[in-house]
């Protein structure tokens, strides 16, 4: 076997006791890079389905607009996000001891390892208004698989499960998102809009729990092995019937459902990680 230039600094969790038993959701590890109040309601649900190794990081203060999804409290406002989260977690299952460590995540040579990153990006309306996001997790194992999401507006994009290598630059979510997405401009002011304001926490939180499961999809995959099949309808990474390549799906409030699938466009693409 060649070795890693990411050796994995913590030997795996108990053993299963033989390899015909199913995996268990203790042996899955998520690190979450950046934790708006969506990203914290997956944090919830993962330690709610089993995942206990939670890698939660964003320093950056909890706001008003992270509140009502279930991952922070009102008391948490202006704490750390990642500390607030910590605490939150702990309290909801003691056997839980996350950190804020992306250096003590597992290498992708250990099964069941998934990167959750979710950013903000600048509406196509807003474009040039804010700079491209600095980029602090370089050490990352190119491997890992990831789940990113992109929130532009008050749409979300759900991004295709990629090898971190090859995550989306915000060239290629900009030019995917294109204009006149619905959600991603200036907000209105009718009665549509007020309803997507008002349910902004619960739009929020049902979406969090729909990407909960696609976290543990990924993870099962690999912790299955490359002979089992893990149902994978809608997480991403699998081509879809007939030879489609994989899209992006927009999320727009107010309604859960109302999800449009985009094709990505990576033509803008300066990153040079275009997937041919
Ligand atoms: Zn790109």
């Amino acid at each position: 076997m060649p070795s890693s230039p990411f050796p994995d600094p913590r030997p795996a969790p108990e053993l299963r006791a033989s390899c015909l038993e199913p995996p268990r959701p203790e042996e899955v590890h998520v690190l979450l890079l950046g934790l708006d109040g969506l990203a914290a309601a997956l944090a919830v649900r993962l330690l709610r389905c089993g995942v206990l190794g939670l890698n939660v990081n964003d320093g950056s203060p909890v706001t008003a607009a992270d509140l009502g999804t279930g991952g922070f409290h009102p008391g948490d406002l202006g704490r750390p996000r990642d500390a607030a989260l910590r605490r939150r977690l702990r309290a909801l299952d003691p056997r839980c001891a996350p950190v804020s460590a992306p250096e003590l995540f597992p290498g992708a040579l250990l099964p069941g390892t998934v990167v959750v990153r979710s950013a903000a990006h600048p509406s196509p309306a807003e474009e040039g208004r804010w700079p491209d996001a600095p980029e602090p997790w370089t050490g990352l194992d190119p491997r890992h698989p990831l789940v990113s999401l992109h929130r532009a507006g008050t749409a979300l994009l759900r991004w295709p499960t990629v090898p971190w290598a090859h995550r989306p630059c915000p060239d290629c979510v900009r030019a995917t998102l294109g204009p006149g997405e619905p959600g991603t401009g200036e907000p209105g002011t009718g009665p549509g809009a007020v309803l997507a304001a008002w349910a902004a926490a619960a739009h929020a939180e049902a979406v969090a729990a729909e990407l909960a499961v696609e976290v543990l999809a990924v993870a099962l995959d690999s912790l299955s092995g490359p002979t089992a099949t893990v149902p994978a309808v809608g997480h991403g990474h699998v081509p879809r019937a007939g030879g489609d390549r994989p899209r992006a799906r927009l999320f727009v409030p107010p309604w859960p459902g109302a999800v449009a699938q985009l094709e990505l466009d990576r033509s803008l693409c300066l990153c040079g990680l275009a997937q041919a």
